[in-house]
């Protein structure tokens, strides 16, 4: 061995003869990976462990089952390549001799060092994931449990989408029409850059145009590459720079330039997110669409503050309404619900005092505690505790802005106990 760096190389082995001398598990493994090569696999050995056997009678590689004998290498026809892995050293090294005399490359699994190759440890992109059709093979200097443990922690990174796999060049592009692009709702969580889900964020790390809101993990936008095109439609209140058709249009025109397109949205999509109208205006665009769910505001936000929707003893359920669209609706809603449910407000910040009155004027207790939780989840949050009668003017003495979540009910009184409980 001199101290020259290895060669590492891909091979394709499809319909290439390659043996594999020895029966064991080792044998089986090397055998198997072959196959998924498309090679045309030879074992010689006189005995052979279930799942080899089993290849052989299924006609997936041919068995020879008898003692390796020189020559077999070569008959009838040249191996392109060999494994050797009889657990016998005389025998791995007689195989060995031939090989390197015949210019077959060899790998030997009773010593790394006397091999004129080795086989990487291999991590490939899940099928139908971002990182399909990515393969990484790990050398790690003939410590094959340093490179299993690498390449572990590969898949878990591709898994987990902080990998920059997305497709520059797609094989066949030039010839072929291009893929028809597709759209993925993904709910981004309440705004802290890991409160997104796994599948949410390897769809990001995947996507070649992001259509971004203001809500949500807007951090995790300077994690793209700089050619990922970002559009964003961010709504702030009273001021709705892209309308939800343009929105919708935007979604469809990407896609159907074979792109694939991530919506980004805060929270859940399909939560007070209009996320419904963009998958209905996609699907009858005949564009490929789906949702990945979010951590919703209306949940963990209050989480945040340290006050759960639902405490033993308190109350057992709680509703999510839209305050935006008037107090009729927050009434009709909190009407059908348990008394003691707990009453959750998205978009409640600008109608807070009518809201308020009107629950109070039917027949909630004007003590009932109230909070109102600003930016949840962000360096910014910051809660106001109050009651139904005095919630307008403490929010207003306080200058609470949206984004907020109100929460009214007997749960808030649970914060005095916890204090915020967002983390770092
Ligand atoms: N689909 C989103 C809700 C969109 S409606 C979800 O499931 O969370 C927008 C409203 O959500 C805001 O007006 C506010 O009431 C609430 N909201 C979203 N993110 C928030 C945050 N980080 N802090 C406080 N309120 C938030």
């Amino acid at each position: 061995m001199t101290a020259a760096a290895d060669y590492p190389l891909t091979l394709d082995l499809h319909g290439r003869r390659a043996v594999v001398v020895g029966g064991g598990p080792v044998a089986a493994r090397r055998a198997r990976g072959l196959l998924d090569a498309g090679a045309d696999v030879h074992v010689v050995a006189p005995w052979a462990c279930e799942d080899l056997a089993a290849a052989a009678a299924a006609g997936q590689v041919r068995w020879h089952q008898r003692e390796y004998v020189a020559g077999d290498l070569l008959e009838p026809e040249s191996a392109w390549l060999v494994h050797t892995a009889t657990g016998d050293p005389v025998t791995d090294s007689q195989v060995a001799r031939e090989a390197e005399a015949a210019r077959i490359w060899c790998v030997r699994a009773d010593d790394a060092a006397a091999s004129s190759a080795w086989t990487p440890a291999v991590a490939r992109g899940r099928e139908g994931t971002a990182a399909e059709g990515l393969t990484v093979a790990v050398n790690a200097g003939g410590d094959p449990r340093r490179a299993t443990a690498v390449r572990d922690a590969v898949l878990a990174a591709l898994d987990s989408g902080t990998l920059p796999v997305r497709r520059h060049r797609v094989p066949g592009a030039n010839a072929a029409p291009s893929r028809p692009g597709r759209v993925a709702l993904v709910g981004g969580g309440p705004g802290a850059d890991d409160l997104i889900t796994v599948r949410g964020r390897a769809l990001l790390a995947a996507a070649d145009v992001v259509v971004t809101d203001r809500l949500g993990p807007r951090g995790l936008l300077d994690t793209l590459a700089s050619d990922v095109e970002v559009v964003d439609v961010g709504k702030t209140p009273g001021n709705h720079p892209t309308s939800q058709q343009r929105i919708n249009e935007i979604l469809v025109h990407h896609a159907s330039q074979g792109r694939n397109v991530v919506r980004l949205k805060g929270g859940d999509p399909f939560v007070l997110g209009r996320g419904g109208e963009e998958a209905l205006h996609c699907a009858e665009h005949g564009i490929p669409v789906e949702v990945v769910p979010g951590v919703t505001s209306a949940v963990s936000v209050p989480a945040a503050a340290g006050i759960p929707v639902t405490h033993r003893g308190i109350t057992a359920s709680f509703v999510v309404a839209s305050a935006h669209e008037g107090a009729d609706h927050v009434l009709s809603a909190a009407a059908d619900a348990a008394p003691d449910a707990t009453l959750v407000l998205l978009m409640g910040v600008t109608r807070l005092a009518e809201t308020a009155e009107a629950l109070i004027a039917a027949g909630r207790p004007a003590t009932t505690p109230v909070a109102l939780v600003e930016r949840g989840w962000t360096p910014e949050q910051r809660t106001t505790v109050s009651t139904l009668e005095h919630a307008a003017a403490d929010a207003a003495r306080a200058g609470v802005r949206a984004p907020a979540v109100v929460v009214v009910g007997d749960v808030v009184s649970v914060r005095s106990r916890l204090g915020d409980l967002a983390g770092e």
